[in-house]
């Protein structure tokens, strides 16, 4: 199981820095991965703070190419001198920043290149869902995505399924819907990768909250979660994290 904090555009400093203390000083589940995604000038200091606690430190975003005349980019390879994973294809990047399946597949495969985990956020907005397609641009997301993706370099991929509209809004899928994705997604990677795709940590992601992630966290095909608000705060994180491993102990 995994569970990662997204921490978006939140918090200063002081706000991160404690964050991740308390994070780094509650987590108690060794069966349970932990990782935590704050904002681009804080990876130092909270780096600093979750030096050899296990937990892993990654970037919200980065670009494509290593180095250059991108004024105003972040390289991952200097994201590689502190993180351990990026995040990819957020729907906040994809809907609010214009970028496009091939723009996220350039971003994955230079993350994996820069040796980190790129983890791939998937999924349909409210409209795409009622008009049926959202299998279809899930996985639209995953082939392009993955598009550079060889199975050698499977191993630093985590897909996160997050419908787009059970993203900061209080309402998150149902269990069997976030399950049903979830084993859709595995079915494509495995179709694409074999017996290897069948080894990808699939994410869900979407309003999870202390009341709601046992029941998520149980189904099959779901391995952890990515959270963006219930990761801000230190207590309802770490409840989601031993809800975690209540699952992985069944
Ligand atoms: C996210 O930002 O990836 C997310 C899932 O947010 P929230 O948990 O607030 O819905």
């Amino acid at each position: 199981m995994l569970v990662a904090g997204n921490w978006k555009m939140n918090l200063g400093m002081a706000g991160a820095v404690d964050l991740a203390r308390g994070i780094a000083g509650g987590v108690t589940e060794d069966t349970v991965d932990v990782s935590v995604f704050p904002t681009f000038p804080w990876l130092v200091p909270v780096s600093d703070v979750l030096d050899e606690s296990g937990i892993v430190v990654g970037a919200q975003n980065c670009y494509y190419e290593d180095a250059g005349a991108f004024t105003g980019e972040v390289s991952p390879v200097a994201l590689s001198e502190i993180c351990g994973a990026v995040l990819a294809g957020h729907s906040e990047r994809r809907h609010i920043l214009g970028e496009s399946n091939e723009l996220v597949g350039l971003k994955v495969e230079a993350i994996l290149r820069a040796g980190m985990a790129a983890y791939l956020c998937v999924g349909e907005t409210l409209d795409e869902r009622q008009a049926g397609q959202a299998e279809t641009v899930v996985y639209n997301h995953l082939e392009s995505g993955l598009a550079a993706v060889d199975g050698d370099r499977l191993g630093r991929i985590v897909v996160a399924y997050e419908p787009v509209w059970a993203i900061g809004t209080g309402v998150a899928a149902s269990a069997d819907d976030a399950q049903e994705m979830c084993r859709s997604v595995r079915e494509w990677l495995a179709e694409r990768y074999g017996e290897q795709g069948q080894d990808v940590t699939v994410l869900y992601g979407g309003s999870v909250s202390p009341s709601n992630a046992d029941e998520l966290f149980a189904c099959d095909d779901i391995d952890g979660g990515l959270i963006g608000g219930a990761s801000l705060e230190a207590g309802s994180f770490l409840e989601l994290v031993a809800a975690a491993g209540r699952a992985a102990a069944v």
